[in-house]
């Protein structure tokens, strides 16, 4: 039997109503280049400043959605940090957990991208206001009442952030809540010991996986050649209840441990701005399972949210509430 229960009826994640999900880690503040090119070695035109940070754009969507959610992180004593937690309050996202440093400034991230579609970046991460997280009692409170956490793993490797993850991990499941893990970790980070122990220790307490591309073959320490199938199955083995798959304009699939699979078509976009797709697709997808639907209507809205995202320029201009993803998916053509 599951878990998780909402009305008798059997849940992946714990409900909406346990409480708020919680993300941790960075708040940036976003500066992207309006004309294609590789890197900043000359002046160019400029649009900004964005709120972003991966963290930030999954939890955001998440609110915007309707689901319960929280944000934990660092921003500075400035506009960029003021701007961000403005963003987050109006979309309805509990910022109580969101600390200003008195010191260091918001993070940033120029962003421009390259004719190829990859991205050339300069970022102020770690050694910004965001490098500065710390357990305090806003976050112990914010921890103490969560529902579900939503783990980065780009931040499995980091020293700071890694201990904070860990303990509300624990302390979230302890009370009945529930886990997803992005795993967008790079294959170099296998390499490492310690971050490879903190994946296998967050694999086996997440509830939900949302891979992309080979991510699934990372987390599952396998390689792509073993296949996509064989990947799932030792997943489910290390504990792991359901895997949602995104495949860029190919769309999404939904892998539960009882066998079912399904898949949903992307939407036909014209794609202005990548960034911050796969954090939509995970904000809305958490959001609506905790709030009761099936993988089918997760899987149409997180498509919808990813899509609709990357028609804005900024990370976060095109997230999406749930009446807005109606409208679109209503008039959106599916990419069949
Ligand atoms: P990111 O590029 O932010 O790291 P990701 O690689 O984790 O994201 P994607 O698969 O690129 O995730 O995007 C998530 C979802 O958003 C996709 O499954 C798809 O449904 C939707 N999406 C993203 N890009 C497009 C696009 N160009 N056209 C249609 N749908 C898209
Ligand atoms: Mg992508």
């Amino acid at each position: 039997m599951s878990r998780y229960q909402n009305a008798g009826e059997a849940m992946t994640l714990a409900a909406d109503s346990v409480g708020p999900t919680v993300c941790i880690g960075e708040i940036l503040t976003e500066i992207v280049a309006t004309t294609i090119g590789s890197g900043f070695g000359e002046p160019i035109p400029l649009m900004g400043p964005y709120p972003s940070g991966a963290p930030a754009i999954f939890i955001d969507q998440c609110a915007r959605f309707g689901g319960s959610a929280a944000m934990i992180g660092t921003v500075g004593n400035d506009d960029f940090g003021r701007m961000n937690i403005d963003r987050l309050r109006r979309d309805n996202v509990d910022v109580s957990g969101i600390g200003v440093d008195a010191e260091l400034p918001t993070g940033t991230a120029f962003v421009r991208y390259r004719p190829d579609g990859d991205r050339d970046f300069v970022f102020n991460m770690w050694t910004s206001a965001a490098g500065r997280l710390t357990w305090t009692d806003a976050v112990d409170a914010i921890v103490s009442r969560a529902g579900h956490l939503h783990v980065m793993g780009t931040l499995l490797s980091n020293a700071t952030v890694w201990p904070i993850i860990e303990c509300a991990a624990e302390i979230i499941s302890d009370r009945g809540g529930s886990i997803s893990l992005d795993p967008n970790m790079r294959k170099e980070l296998q390499a490492d010991q310690a971050t490879s122990a903190r994946v296998a220790t967050m694999i086996a307490m997440s509830d939900l996986l949302l891979p992309s591309g080979d991510e699934m073959f990372v987390a599952a320490g396998m390689s792509p050649d073993e296949g996509e199938e064989a990947a799932i199955q030792h997943l489910f083995r290390l504990g792991v209840s359901e895997i949602a798959i995104k495949r860029g304009w190919h769309g999404s699939s939904c892998h539960e441990a009882n066998g079912t699979l399904t898949r949903v078509p992307a939407f036909r976009v014209k794609e202005t701005d990548p960034t911050g797709a796969g954090d939509c697709f995970g904000g809305a997808y958490v959001a609506a399972r905790r709030l009761g639907m099936s993988p089918r209507q997760c899987l149409t809205y997180a498509n919808a949210a990813g899509a609709r995202n990357v028609t804005f320029r900024g990370p976060m201009e095109g997230i999406g509430t749930r009446h807005e993803l109606d409208k679109f998916i209503q008039e959106t053509e599916l990419s069949l």
